[in-house]
């Protein structure tokens, strides 16, 4: 053919510095573009096969070879796929790929922002110059009459076309990789990017190693070698000494070809009725190296209006929500787009895990589009409503499967109200509440008035009174169940949730003495403020509760994180800022409450109503949780003294 030269465009200046400036941000992708390339020019052939356009064998072994040479610094991606004749480069490579690839810079060189980059879609065929100082194609056409043709471009600025030596249909891209890529490149690397982008591809994929398959082989051969020379000096010793040498010889050993690196056939495309449970748990392991099995998955089959599979899975929960890093994976077509693009998936799913495919997301565009995007919308809200629909699902057929894993998915569920309206309008009949004795309740079951602990240990004198005056109490020890009671009584209204020692619940009307108890007790805490109550709350009951208001409590925790954001030291006056509401209900039945109640009538005995009095509000303090530091030291000592008075 007649040999070509040419200037790809006048362009070129302003788009090398930028992808220059992608090798910071991702310059692994120019591998899956190399690699999604392959794909499609099989896909394309294949095609014609089926249309009759070639006579090539349908069956014939479609694969895309990706080659390393670390001595050569080469890097080659090959396919068996249609090829392209010099005037489809000419149009798709000079022309379309390279107007591609600069329409795409144009419409972010200004925005500066790398951010603002989706870095993980790439330029096409162009990214290919992130990583080389020199790219070559040469190809092959599927059609009759083609001749190979070779490209040859040095920085992406100038190219030559002329006659190339590709023997069979497809196409080579060889990459002289440049100095920072050969560093980077080696490979164990070049492996791990395949397994990443392309591990759901739909074509076989094989790596070769050149410079180490070439030392393992050299190393066979030596073995070898030894092991023969081993093996004639046995033979020609047995041979003098006129002994029987039956020992075989050695043979050298050569491995057979390594298998594709990714797996073809990802199992969200089979249909969900052919999957057997062992597969999708296999899936999960292979996928998330996770040896843990997931409690249960949602296969998402979709054709119509918009096409969207994948593998969902609910796994065993880890308390945490913090580190979700490569949960769920985002594929168009089997090509590997991202992890937690969250414009995409709202991140509470980040909890879960699995693999999306969406094929027809529109991916060459920035994030923030991607969120107003009404296509993603529609995908966003699809997977939420499968995800609520699975979970309600559970709740009303398999209401003790639900309850059994209800302690793995509480924080999912949990977080998903909080961030996502429509999931919460879909679960809120569904949310469950575990009581102290090992229940799983809705707001339904509970009623209007909930009665919760924040710690099952530490509470347990006031869960035993909450139990004894038949209330049931709900455990919400999680940091995010604060956040979720309030927006759960702001939704459900009037809903409360009253944590137990909250308020003391027993026989009104005991009012006596009441004044009594209340001027002791404001003397002895301290606390002039301290509401004192007198309270029938039986003969074997404690002399007195301390209880803390809803309110009180939470403004408490909120004088916390103003602490932890002013600083303690601030100036400010945290304590009229924030006040504390307690109430200490004095028990009328309990005959020490009586024995206290007569001390102070006679004076001579003031010293020892004191004491006591002490003694009880201590008590009370103690089993609140709230006596600490020197009170409780105090609170030791006395008690040590008081038993060693008794005879
Ligand atoms: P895109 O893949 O989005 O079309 P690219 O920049 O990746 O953009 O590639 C540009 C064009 O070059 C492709 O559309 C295709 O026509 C051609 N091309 C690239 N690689 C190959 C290949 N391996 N075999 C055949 N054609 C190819
Ligand atoms: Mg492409």
């Amino acid at each position: 053919m007649e040999r070509k030269e040419g200037q790809i465009s006048v362009n070129t200046e302003n788009i090398f510095p930028v992808i220059r400036k992608w090798l910071y941000s991702d310059q692994d992708i120019f591998l899956r573009e190399l690699v999604s390339n392959g794909t499609d020019a099989i896909s394309k052939f294949k095609r014609l096969v089926q249309l009759g356009e070639t006579d090539a064998d349908a069956n014939e072994a479609y694969r895309i070879d990706v080659v390393l040479d670390t001595d050569q610094h080469t890097l080659t991606v090959s396919d068996n796929g249609l090829g392209m004749t010099a005037e489809e480069i000419d149009k798709y490579i000079n022309q379309i790929a390279y107007s591609g690839a600069v329409s795409f810079l144009e419409q972010y060189k200004d925005k500066g922002d790398e951010g603002a980059i989706i870095g993980h879609f790439g330029l096409g065929f162009y990214s290919a110059f992130m990583v080389s100082s020199q790219v070559v194609i040469n190809t092959r056409s599927y059609r009759k009459d083609a001749t190979p043709a070779r490209w040859t471009s040095a920085e992406g600025m100038e190219f030559v076309l002329d006659a190339g030596d590709r023997a069979e249909r497809g196409t080579d891209i060889i990459l002289t990789l440049n100095e920072e890529a050969q560093a980077e490149l080696t490979g164990y690397k070049v492996r791990d990017i395949l397994h990443k982008y392309c591990e759901f591809m739909p074509y076989e994929i094989y790596f070769t190693d050149v410079v180490s398959d070439r030392e393992q082989k050299s190393d066979r051969e030596k073995r070898y070698k030894e092991q023969v020379e081993a093996w004639e000096k046995r033979k020609a010793e047995a041979l003098e000494k006129k002994e029987d040498f039956t020992e075989a010889q050695p043979t050298l050993y050569e491995p057979a070809e390594a298998g594709p690196v990714n797996h073809p056939h990802p199992l969200w495309q089979k249909a969900p009725k052919d999957c057997t449970d062992e597969e999708y748990k296999a899936f999960y392991r292979d996928t998330f190296h996770d040896y843990r099995e997931p409690l249960f998955w949602i296969h998402l089959n979709m054709d119509y209006p918009f096409h969207v599979q994948g593998i969902l899975y609910f796994p065993q929960a880890e308390n945490t929500y913090e580190t979700l890093d490569g949960r769920i994976k985002l594929y168009s077509n089997q090509v590997f787009v991202a992890d937690n693009i969250k414009e995409v998936i709202p991140d509470f799913l980040f909890l879960l895990k699995g693999c999306i495919d969406a094929p027809d997301l529109p991916l060459n565009v920035s994030r923030s589009f991607l969120q107003n995007d009404s296509y993603v919308k529609k995908l966003s809200e699809h997977i939420v409503r499968k995800v609520a629909d699975r979970l309600t699902k559970m709740f009303e057929k398999e209401r003790d499967i639900y309850n059994g894993y209800w302690k793995d998915l509480a924080v999912f569920v949990k977080y998903g109200c909080l961030r996502e309206e429509k999931f919460y309008d879909r679960m809120k009949d569904a949310l469950l509440f575990e009581t102290t004795d090992g229940e799983f309740k809705t707001v339904k079951e509970l009623g209007q008035k909930i009665w919760y602990t924040t710690d099952k240990a530490r509470q347990v004198a006031y869960i035993k009174r909450a139990a004894d005056a038949g209330h049931t109490v709900v455990i919400m020890d999680h940091e995010l169940d604060n956040p979720f009671m309030s927006m759960l009584e702001q939704k459900q209204s009037p809903l409360k949730f009253v944590r137990i020692d909250s308020e003391v619940d027993a026989a009104e009307g005991v009012i006596e003495h009441q004044e009594t108890f209340e001027k002791l007790f404001r003397r002895i805490s301290g606390q002039d403020k301290l509401t004192v109550e007198v309270r029938a709350l039986g003969e074997d009951g404690p002399a007195a509760v301390l209880t803390e208001s809803e309110t009180s409590r939470r403004s408490q925790e909120m004088r916390k994180q103003f602490e932890r954001m002013q600083g303690k030291d601030s100036g400010m006056d945290f304590d009229s800022m924030f006040p504390i509401e307690q109430t200490l209900a004095v028990n009328t039945d309990s005959p020490l409450a009586a024995k206290l109640r007569s001390l102070a009538d006679i004076p001579a005995k003031k010293e020892q109503g004191d004491e006591i009095a002490r003694q009880i509000y201590d008590l009370a303090r103690l089993s609140h949780g709230s006596l600490a530091g020197q009170d409780l030291a105090d609170f030791l000592s006395r008690s040590t003294r008081l038993l060693n008075e008794l005879d």
